[in-house]
This record gives C-alpha cells, structure tokens and sequence, in this order.
C-alpha cells in the first residue's frame, strides 16, 4: 500500500486535429470541409501519409498515418495540403505561453499537448474545471483553436479523459479515492498508456477486455506475461496510481526540441528549415526561462529507424538563434552522411550556465542577443508571436498546388569553433 500522496489537480491540455485547424484557420474559406494535412495524395497515386486531419474529413474514415493513397480513395473531394511544421511550431509556442499564465508547472508533451499541475493556482484561478474552462476560452478568444481538456488527480488518467470527448471536451474526474479508479474501469484497455497492440493481445489472452479486469487480474498472471515490474506497473496505471510528477521544462537538465515528420522527408532544405524552427523554438524556451547552456546535440533519425546523435560543447553558454543554429546544422551535416530520407529532427542544449558576457563573442551573436531580448520583450508586452524572425517567414503564401517551392532559411554568419 503506498502512503495517501496530497491530492493534486492535473490537467491534459490536447489542441484540437491541431495542423488542419491551424489550416482552416489560416484559410477560413475552408471552415466546415474535409481538410487532410499531409503528402500530396497525387490523384490516388501519392505515397506518404496523413498527418491531421479535421473532424470533417474524419467523418470519411481518414485519420492520422494513413496512407495519403487510402485517404484520398475514402474523399476524392477533400483539400489535401502540405504540412507547414514553422507555422505549427510558432502557434505552439503561444500556445504554451498561454498555459504557463495559469501555473509554472506545465509539461509539453508534444508540439499540442501539456500536462499542467494546477494544484498551487487554485486559490487564484479556480478549482481545476474553472482554469479548464478558462484554458479552452482563451485558446478560443486568442488563437481561435479548440483544445480539450481532462482534470484528474494524476497525469495518466488526465491523459485519458482528454481525449474522450474531442473536440473541445472537457471530462473531469474526481479526486476523491477511488473515483478515478472508478472512472478508468469500463473503458477497453487499449486506452491504457503504453499498452501497443502486442501488450493488448496478450491483455486479452489473460482474459482482459477492460481497464477494471487489468485492475482486477492477479498480479501472478501478470508477471508472468509482462515481467515482475511490467506487471505492476501496468495494473497500477489501471488502478489509477501514478504519482509521477509534471516536470516542467525550467527544471530539467537538458532543453530540447524533437520533430518526427508523418512522412519521411528527403528534401534537405525542409530538413534545414525545421531545424531553424526547432532551434528558434528552443531558444525561446531557454530565454523565457533564463537558462543558456553550452552542449549542443542534434538528433537524427533516417527512415531505416537508424538515430545518430551528434554532440558539441562550446566555451560559453548560448540561449540566441545566431548563436546556436550555425553549430546546430554543423552537427546535422555530421549526422547526415547517408542520403536516405529523414524521419526525425532534434536539437537538444543542456550543461546549462550564465551566458558570458562575451569579449570574444563575434557581433553577430552579440545582435543577435540585443534582437532577442528585444523580441521578448515586445511579446512579454504584446503577446508572444507579435515579432517573427523573417526567414521564419520567408515563402510563399499557403495553397494547395500554388506559390514556388519555399527558399530554404538564409545561411547564417560562419563562426569558429
Ligand atoms: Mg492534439
């Protein structure tokens, strides 16, 4: 038996088919169609898959890593477009500044979703339902977004009561003991985190159908199919007893900023566009949360789930554009020796320090901090996303089928070292 924790108020924050909204928004003759994010559907032809699709197109059958072939079989008449991941990734920017007004305590998960620890805000805010609801209200007002919620007294059953009822839910689970227990039982047990398909089926040989059977299977059993701690550790999450904490970026040692493309890329000017914006986003992050640090790593994963990582240490810390994205594409270009197509970008900063007040540091750097902090200081008074960097914004306007081929980001000053 563990020891009776404080109980805590945790939300799920989960943007709603978040790149076909950010789409529709964009383009708002496209409200109410089947809009599908992803590779060019080439009449049927096209190879690739969807990477978001609308609730309209939904409604079709089509769905997320679906073949874009497929997807076009179920909705010929569908606006098919490309994914346009700065774009994204400067939405989710705000979005995650938006959710920090309510508590310091928030975990990206992913590009669209947070968990956040509400607990301490409570007595400002609200209780957990009052900051959902003012959460979903202002994704609305600001970002014209829908977002569901879940409030739970833990992060694995937030996770589940976010997604029940897209788009735009909001399904709170009680505190009180057992009620989340309660909650988590009837639903399958596919729904539990971590179970893929081959945990399910053996799940389903030891006779489970729900979360409730898992609870209730004999601890015996499930050793046996999963192992001593795989057991355990999914009979607790089925009795809903996850005492992991929301770890919020500020305390972590290292601060990154991963993208895993819906389709692998071979294009290595989008490659070296993404990785701008990852950099651009993770130095944000980094000055939003005083933290610089002086080893770089770049992540790349090819299409044969190949990961090669490559690592650089500088004399002083850096938390600025110029100053990390020379290094990081030195290190993609490192990481890059085959040609095959890439599946996965990273950029990691960590070994974190003061930024040096820089007598060697080149003047582009030192502009560029000036121009950073300026930046902030203009989105701390207006609003994040009132300044854009240009090169973030340098291509063409969106379309299905028109404007040139995007021009890949400026090269940057070289730098030493
Ligand atoms: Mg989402």
């Amino acid at each position: 038996m563990t020891a009776a924790a404080t109980p805590r108020t945790i939300l799920h924050v989960d943007l709603d088919a978040f790149y076909a909204a950010v789409e529709v928004r964009e383009q708002p003759s496209l409200a109410g169609r089947p809009v599908v994010v992803g590779a060019d559907p080439k009449g049927g032809r096209g190879r690739g898959v969807v990477s978001a699709a609308s609730y309209e197109a939904r409604r079709f059958g089509i769905h997320s890593a679906q073949p874009i072939g497929r997807a076009y079989s179920l909705c010929p008449d569908a606006v098919f477009l490309p994914p346009r991941m700065e774009l994204y990734l400067a939405v989710s920017q705000r979005f995650f500044a938006l959710l920090e007004r309510f508590t310091d305590l928030v975990e990206p998960l992913s590009v669209d979703e947070a968990f956040l620890d509400v607990t301490g805000s409570e007595r400002l805010h609200g209780d957990g339902p009052t900051i959902a609801r003012a959460i979903q209200r202002a994704v609305r007002d600001e970002e014209r977004l829908s977002v569901s919620v879940g409030v739970a007294p833990c992060k694995f059953v937030a996770k589940i009561a976010s997604d029940l009822r897209k788009p735009a839910g909001l399904v709170v689970v009680d505190g009180a003991p057992g009620a989340a227990a309660a909650f988590l039982a009837p639903l399958p047990l596919e729904r539990l985190w971590g179970a893929g398909p081959k945990t399910a089926a053996r799940l389903h040989q030891l006779g489970a159908r729900t979360i409730g059977d898992v609870a209730a299977l004999a601890p015996s059993h499930l050793a046996a199919a999963f192992g001593g701690d795989g057991g355990a550790h999914l009979q607790a999450l089925a009795r809903a007893m996850d005492d992991r904490p929301v770890e919020p970026e500020r305390a972590a040692k290292s601060l990154g900023r991963e993208h895993t493309f819906e389709v692998d890329v071979a294009d290595r000017d989008e490659v070296a566009r993404l990785l701008l914006a990852l950099v651009e986003q993770l130095t944000a992050r980094l000055r939003r949360h005083g933290l610089a640090g002086r080893t770089v790593t770049v992540k790349l994963r090819t299409d044969d789930f190949e990961t090669v990582t490559r690592a650089a240490t500088l004399e002083s810390a850096v938390d600025t554009t110029e100053a990390l994205l020379p290094v990081a594409r030195k290190l993609l270009s490192r990481c890059d020796t085959t040609r095959r197509a890439i599946r996965l970008v990273g950029v990691s900063l960590s070994h974190f320090g003061a930024v040096q007040p820089a007598l060697f540091e080149e003047k582009a750097v030192r502009q560029g901090r000036a121009v950073a902090r300026a930046v902030d200081e203009l989105c701390a008074r207006f609003g994040e996303g009132v300044v854009t960097r240009g090169s973030l914004l340098d291509r063409a306007p969106p379309g299905p089928d028109v404007g040139p081929k995007p021009r890949p980001p400026r090269a940057p000053p070289e730098r030493n070292g």
